[in-house]
């Protein structure tokens, strides 16, 4: 009984050139994350039918759920465009859906086939009053009905449904440009891949390896939630940038006071994601902080790492309680692996007291007391650039003993 889906864009407020490019991106997302299952897929003006041949609706939802830009889903089914049939079928539906319970409903109309002798309006009216007379559960209600049954004249049938499963929303990646994404091992930064990735954009992750002061299981983390997130990425792959970052790490250890240590790590992070960001043609650096989450985070933090380039900064996490964060990453199925208890950069010397208000002209002092920019310089031209397919297990602990071995 299930003959067709119905996917909805939403609202789309871009218009003109912007709507075609919108257009194309969503609609080649689905074309990708069907591929291989036995439907048919017809593109409208506002709207996409996927023709379920013969696929499981359920498995072509799951899969939809990975396309950003898409607002929701209706399973239709099909009869013939009689009234007698419409309100057969209706009938069918509404019974399965309400279970012998009083429910408040009304009918709507869409008359797609302009050939079609009776008018929206009519139809409604005509076939809820067939249904009414078999289902005396049910009790119009035009203004807030609990259930709304939908009937879409076409020429080839009538279609109807009831009700919508919500789908990720947005913009398809990648109509809103390009940007880097900070992919440490914790539990935000995927997050933030995520929401990025919502909001349309394309992203390349780059992580800051400090093997082997740091585990391997670290870096193997990353490729995990890499491979995660390369399932809402047109091809379902993304590029992971792998930045040797143990030489740098042991000279700040070496020269700088432990209160300035995240900070002045962070700068030479940003320096080289900004490298990164103009090799790669990315307008932005996307990172996980949340505003004071934890001392390297408050504003005065942010303004003092970001001071060190020119670059813009996106945080989409910035206004996020940690359990908003957590409950999203529990959806996308990154908590577990950001959980595995390995240590990155920033958890494998935690200074005791951390500066919460750094001071931009100290940081520099402290910089200069060693020649970081050929460092930086030297790590972004030496950065491995791994692409990471959706559901491939790429695993390093099973190619070499390191990470500069397991990617030559
Ligand atoms: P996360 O859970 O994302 O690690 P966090 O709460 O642990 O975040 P911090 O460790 O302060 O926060 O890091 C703030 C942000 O800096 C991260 O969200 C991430 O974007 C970036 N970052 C930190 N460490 C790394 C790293 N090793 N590689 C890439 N980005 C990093
Ligand atoms: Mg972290």
């Amino acid at each position: 009984m299930k003959e067709l889906l119905l996917v909805r864009y939403g609202d789309l407020v871009l218009k003109g050139r912007n709507r075609q490019s919108f257009v194309g991106a969503v609609n080649r997302l689905i074309r990708e994350k069907l591929a291989g299952l036995d439907v048919g897929i017809d593109f409208c003006h506002d709207r996409v039918y996927v023709r379920l041949d013969n696929a499981d609706p359920d498995e072509v939802i799951k899969r939809l759920e990975y396309v950003t830009g898409l607002y929701s889903f209706s399973i239709m089914t099909k009869t013939a465009t009689d009234f007698a049939s419409i309100a057969s079928k209706a009938t069918e539906l509404l019974k399965e859906e309400t279970k012998g319970q009083t429910v408040t409903f009304k009918v709507e109309t869409k008359r797609a086939d302009k050939t079609y002798p009776y008018t929206s309006p009519e139809i409604s009216r005509e076939v809820s009053g067939m249904i009414l007379s078999g289902m005396p559960n049910l009790q119009v209600d035009v203004h807030d009905p609990a259930l709304v049954l939908t009937i879409e004249i076409r020429r080839d049938g009538a279609y109807l449904f009831t009700g919508q499963i919500k789908g990720l929303g947005g913009f398809p990646v990648p109509i809103a440009g390009k940007a880097v994404v900070l992919l440490s091992g914790g539990i935000d930064s995927p997050v933030a891949a995520f929401l990025a990735m919502k909001k349309g954009l394309e992203t390349e992750l780059v992580h800051f390896e400090s093997t082997p002061m740091t585990s391997i299981e670290s870096v193997q983390k990353v490729i995990d939630l890499a491979a995660i997130l390369a399932r809402y990425a047109p091809g379902n792959n993304i590029r992971l940038h792998l930045v040797p970052f143990a030489r740098i790490h042991e000279q700040i250890i070496a020269n700088v006071p432990d209160s300035y240590l995240i900070t002045i790590m962070r700068r030479m992070m940003v320096r080289i994601a900004s490298g990164i960001r103009k090799k790669t043609g990315s307008l932005a650096i996307v990172t996980g902080d949340s505003i004071g989450q934890v001392a390297s985070q408050t504003l005065e933090s942010m303004a003092c790492i970001q001071e060190a380039v020119d670059d813009l900064f996106i945080r989409p996490l910035a206004s996020y309680d940690k359990l908003d964060i957590m409950a999203i990453a529990r959806k996308i199925s990154t908590i577990d692996i950001s959980n595995r208890p390995f240590s990155d950069c920033c958890t494998v010397y935690v200074p005791k007291n951390p500066v919460i208000r750094p001071s931009a002209s100290l940081a520099k002092n402290y910089e200069e007391r060693f020649d970081f920019w050929a460092m930086v310089q030297q790590a972004i031209d030496s950065t491995k650039i791994l692409k990471i397919r959706a559901g491939e297990r790429f695993d390093i602990e099973s190619l070499g003993l390191t990470v500069e071995e397991a990617l030559k």
